[in-house]
């Protein structure tokens, strides 16, 4: 994966994306769908994982076989809405570690602020997946990429589920070397910085707290 933005057009993806656009869909619904296509996005992003090969026994002989190669992945939820695409990740690559980062948006300067950061060790030595499923202004997505770099990671990807313009931009101007990853890239930002037409605050609507 070298492109710096891939847009994950398979028919179960954009399915699941409009059902969870829809504003009457349920939290439970919501959520639900929330994991069942953050497995699909995982799926993409780890396409193109390092691999080697290892010698097993088959009940019938002796084979080389492919293995996922170096250490174990690192997925960094963006605190608090990544932790709704770190689950069905997880199902996924369940022996990947797990970090956080906590960041809020100042709803008035649309700036983040830091309040939480603990990831795994060697994080030089692995491929980091940063979750956060709505790619806004970039704001905070960048400065959680600064952190992740600081902390020595090198070999980034950025899952999201709907990003716009603006933060796509914005990221590839501050972190081109971080692939991005999603499943539809929406017209703009209103002045709050919430998406269009986008699906709304993703935490309220997966945690249920609107
Ligand atoms: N965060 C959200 O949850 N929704 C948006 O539209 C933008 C940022």
């Amino acid at each position: 994966m070298t492109d710096h933005l891939t847009i994950v057009n398979h028919p179960l993806v954009q399915h699941k994306l409009t059902l969870m656009r829809e504003k009457t869909t349920s939290t439970a619904v919501f959520r639900q769908l929330l994991r069942e296509i953050s497995m699909l996005l995982a799926y993409e992003v780890t396409g193109d994982l390092e691999m080697t090969t290892k010698k097993i026994e088959t009940p019938l002989m002796e084979m080389d076989s492919p293995t996922l190669k170096g250490k174990k992945l690192a997925l960094v939820s963006i605190l608090r809405a990544g932790n709704g695409l770190l689950d069905g990740v997880l199902e996924l690559i369940p022996s990947a570690r797990v970090g956080f980062v906590g960041l809020y948006r100042d709803h008035e300067t649309l700036q983040p602020v830091q309040y939480y950061f603990k990831v795994p060790t060697e994080m030089d030595k692995r491929r980091v997946i940063a979750v956060d499923p709505m790619l806004a202004t970039g704001n905070s997505s960048v400065a959680a990429i600064d952190l992740l770099k600081e902390s020595g990671a090198r070999d980034i990807r950025f899952l999201c589920l709907l990003a716009a313009p603006e933060g796509v931009a914005r990221m590839k101007e501050v972190h081109p070397d971080v692939p991005i990853v999603t499943a539809a890239v929406d017209a703009r930002l209103n002045d709050i910085g919430y998406i269009l037409p986008g699906l709304g605050d993703a935490g309220d609507r997966m945690f249920g707290t609107k």
